[in-house]
């Protein structure tokens, strides 16, 4: 194995670091402009710890995939933007549940405090005596123009920044004479025209450069560059939408028009590694549409009556980290920890043996080549005479452990099962395509999204069964990743990930 040690520098210096949230605490976090990779360290932490998060839509969507479905969340942002109402029914909400002893996490798009009433709400939990923080987020109003090209100051250009909102903008030109500045508009688009019309009035020139960055930073990022006189007839003819930033200044020449990605919808638990390679320059939009999770009840019950047997067996199988991760939640849920391991272990791929190794435990032997035959054949040979049992999913009887079943001694042990989600929204115009890794990706894709144009879709499989399965459910372009690698890679990667998904 290449790497014998994977540490996580978040964890090892976790305290101290990562706020601690005690029940009947509301967090506000800022959860950025859109792109789940600009939320804060701090802000994750809050939300994978949370008992309930209250949310808005903007900014939030790609959040919301990472974490848990059992967190339970409330969407404030469908209700009436804006509104007196609306407003006062989060304050509501927010008390209720804080009062109730939960963990509340408010996630705000953008830096909660940034035309954000981040504040009102601060201040209306504190006049009910609740503990109320705001965690600081990225705010679309520098991170647009960013995603853009566009540097909100410059040491000639721009040497001060002003924001606004489109509501009210009374003094955005100013002093014409003072140095030359940036100016940031905010809910902007619906009164653009006007706003554009007032600046020149007051007497910025026509040709003052100009962009616009709508959906900045997801997958739906479009930008134009244009001048005052121009930016309402191109936001007209390119079809710019809600939500985005009017950036006015000299700045706005840096801006980088370029062709978006392609876009890719992964609806597994994680991005084939096929699938990276083969679609250079692809932006995979991550909607899980399963997730492995503990076993519970009566399953969870059977299992850990089980377990003593298990250890006694010669050999345990492990072909995927949830598999590990699990089987050592039960093992430590029934008293025991990793000295309790007396077999042999045998993994598939080198991820499940970095899951054992978390675990200080070091795999016996770690199979990486071969197709699912090839994998049993070697799991096989090295069992022989011995007794083994594998690791599962619930309801598992696919894939290696069946075929493996003829030819040893195998118990299969379920360790956890897998949930299906509640499936993302997904915007289907500005995608390419989706990838698949099994034929049940596709019947879970197929049963999620009906409507999808799947006539227009790409599926990007793995293996001829999953080509076969797309076919079916009307897919009219497919791509069988595992035909455009050398064979000996593709082979490798193919059963390690249909097993994983299986
Ligand atoms: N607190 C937020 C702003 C809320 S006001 C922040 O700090 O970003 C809502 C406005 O923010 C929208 O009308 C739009 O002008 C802007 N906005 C938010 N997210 C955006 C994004 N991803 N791209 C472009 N503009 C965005």
């Amino acid at each position: 194995m290449k790497h014998l040690w994977h540490t996580n520098p978040i964890q090892n210096s976790e305290v101290g670091i990562l706020p601690r949230m005690e029940p009947g605490e509301v967090w506000l976090v800022g959860a950025g402009p859109g792109d789940p990779g600009l939320l804060t360290t701090a802000g994750f932490h809050l939300l994978t710890n949370a008992d309930v998060v209250v949310h808005d839509r903007l900014g939030c969507e790609e959040i919301l995939e990472l974490i848990s479905p059992q967190i339970k969340r409330v969407d404030v942002g469908k209700l009436p933007g804006g509104s007196r109402d609306a407003q006062e029914e989060i304050h509501r909400l927010l008390l209720h549940e804080a009062r109730n002893g939960r963990k509340v996490v408010r996630l705000k798009g953008g830096d909660p405090f940034v035309f954000g009433r981040g504040m009102e709400e601060i201040q209306f939990l504190q006049t009910h005596g609740i503990t109320a923080h705001v965690v600081p987020g990225v705010t679309s109003a520098f991170a647009g123009p960013a995603s853009a090209g566009i540097p909100v100051t410059h040491r000639t250009l721009a040497q001060g920044v002003q924001m606004w909102t489109g509501h009210t903008r009374e003094g955005a030109v100013g002093d014409l004479q003072s140095p030359p500045k940036t100016r940031i508009f905010l809910m902007a688009m619906g009164s653009l025209g006007r706003i554009v019309e007032e600046l020149l009035e007051e007497g910025l020139s026509p040709t003052t450069p100009c962009a616009i960055v709508s959906h900045a930073t997801t997958y739906r990022q479009r930008s134009i560059v244009s001048t005052l006189n121009g930016v309402v007839e191109s936001v007209r003819e390119n079809g710019i939408t809600n939500p985005a930033i009017f950036l006015v200044g000299d700045v706005a020449s840096f801006a980088q028009e370029k062709e978006p990605a392609p876009v890719y919808v992964v609806t597994g638990t994680r991005l084939p590694p096929l699938a990276g390679i083969a679609l250079p320059g692809a932006k995979f939009l991550s909607r899980p549409l399963v997730e492995m999770a503990a076993l519970s009840g009566e399953c969870r019950d059977a299992s850990m009556a089980r377990l003593a047997d298990i250890l006694s067996r010669d050999w345990l199988i492990f072909n995927n980290p949830w598999a590990v991760r699990h089987f050592m939640g039960l093992l430590l849920m029934s008293g025991r920890d990793s000295r309790a391991i007396r077999p042999r272990l045998a993994v598939v791929g080198e991820e499940t043996a970095f899951a054992l190794q978390k675990f200080s435990l070091m795999a016996d032997q770690v199979i990486v080549e071969g197709n699912r035959e090839e994998i049993c054949r070697k799991l096989a040979g090295m069992i022989a005479s011995g007794s083994a049992a594998m690791a599962t999913a619930l309801g598992y009887n696919g894939g290696v452990g069946s075929s493996l079943g003829g030819h040893i001694d195998l118990e299969l042990f379920p360790v956890y099962q897998v949930v299906e989600r509640k499936p993302g929204n997904v915007d289907w115009s500005y995608c390419r395509g989706i990838v698949f890794s099994s034929p049940r990706a596709v019947d879970r894709f197929a049963r999620a999204w009906p409507s999808a144009p799947v006539g227009n879709l790409e599926a990007v499989c793995i293996g001829d069964s999953t080509v076969r399965a797309a076919g079916e459910h009307g897919f009219m372009i497919t791509r069988n990743l595992t035909e455009s690698l050398p064979q000996e890679t593709g082979r490798m990667e193919v059963s390690a990930t249909q097993d994983i998904a299986s």
